[in-house]
C-alpha cells in the first residue's frame, strides 16, 4: 500500500508561482496514488473567504477536486493563514474540514493532528490575536465586508505578522514542552504531527509511562516538505 501524506505551510501566494506549480504536480503525481492526503494549514498565505474569486485560491481547488475524484481522501485542517475556510471551499474541492486537534488511528498508532499554533502557549500576543479572529461574531463580519476590503485587511495582518516573527524570540514562537504533553495525554496519544513552526524535525517525547513521537512538517518557501507514513515506515522529506 502507498503511503498517506501530509503537508502543511505551503503559504500559497501569487508572488511564489514556482511552489503553486510544485503543489499542482505533487496532486497530480504522487498524491494520486495515496490513500489520503492531509493538509494541516496555512495551505494559503492568506484566504478572505470562500467567495474569492482571485484565480489561485480557483486553480488550486480544481486541483484538489480533481485529486478526490481519483479516490484519494483529502483532509484540511485550518492553519492561523487560512481559518476561514469554509464549508464552501471543501464542498468544491472535495475534501473534508478537520477541526483542530484531530485524533486518528494510522496503522494502529493514535495519532494526533494539528496545525501547531495552539502549542506555541509562550506567544501570548499571538494567542491574543487567535482567539479574536476564531470568534464567529468576528468573522461573520469580516465576511460581511467587501472582497476589496477583506484583501487589504489580510496585507496588513502580514505585514503585521512579519513585524511580530522580526521582533519576537523565536523560542517563544516554538511549542512549549507542557502543551506538547498535554496534548498527547489528553488525547492518548502517542504521535502527534503539526506544522506551523516550520522547523521540520521528528523528535521522541518522553511522557512518563510511555514515550511518543512529535514529528514537525517543513514549510513550501523554498522547496516542498512531504510526510510519508506506511504502516511502520515513516519519512519526513523535502520536495522539489
Ligand atoms: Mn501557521
Amino acid at each position: 500500500m502507498a503511503a498517506t501524506l501530509f503537508i502543511s505551510d505551503l503559504h500559497l501566494d501569487d508572488d511564489r508561482p514556482q511552489i503553486t506549480d510544485l503543489f499542482l504536480d505533487f496532486l497530480r503525481g504522487e498524491a494520486r496514488s495515496a490513500p489520503a492526503l492531509y493538509i494541516l494549514g496555512d495551505l494559503f498565505e492568506s484566504w478572505i473567504g470562500d467567495d474569492d474569486d482571485a484565480p489561485l485560491g480557483l486553480r488550486v481547488q480544481d486541483a484538489l477536486a480533481e485529486l478526490a475524484a481519483h479516490g484519494v481522501a483529502v483532509y484540511f485542517m485550518a492553519g492561523n493563514r487560512d481559518f476561514l475556510v469554509g464549508p464552501r471551499f471543501a464542498a468544491r474541492s472535495g475534501l473534508t474540514l478537520l477541526t483542530d486537534p484531530t485524533r486518528v488511528e494510522l496503522g494502529g498508532v493514535p495519532t494526533l493532528l494539528m496545525h501547531g499554533d495552539t502549542l506555541c502557549t509562550d506567544d501570548t500576543e499571538y494567542l491574543k490575536f487567535r482567539r479574536l479572529v476564531r470568534d464567529p461574531a468576528w468573522q461573520q463580519n469580516f465576511l460581511a465586508q467587501p472582497l476589496p476590503a477583506r484583501r487589504a485587511f489580510a496585507a496588513q495582518a502580514r505585514v503585521q505578522s512579519r513585524e511580530h516573527t522580526g521582533t519576537t524570540r523565536a523560542d517563544i514562537m516554538d511549542v512549549t514542552d507542557a502543551a506538547v504533553r498535554a496534548a498527547l495525554q489528553e488525547h492518548g496519544a502517542t504521535r502527534l504531527i503539526h506544522g506551523h513552526t516550520h522547523r521540520p524535525a521528528r523528535h521522541r517525547v518522553e511522557l512518563g509511562d510511555r514515550s511518543a513521537e512529535r514529528i514537525v512538517l517543513g514549510d513550501w518557501y523554498e522547496q516542498g516538505s512531504v510526510l510519508r507514513v506506511d504502516g511502520e515506515h515513516v519519512e519526513l522529506a523535502g520536495l522539489s
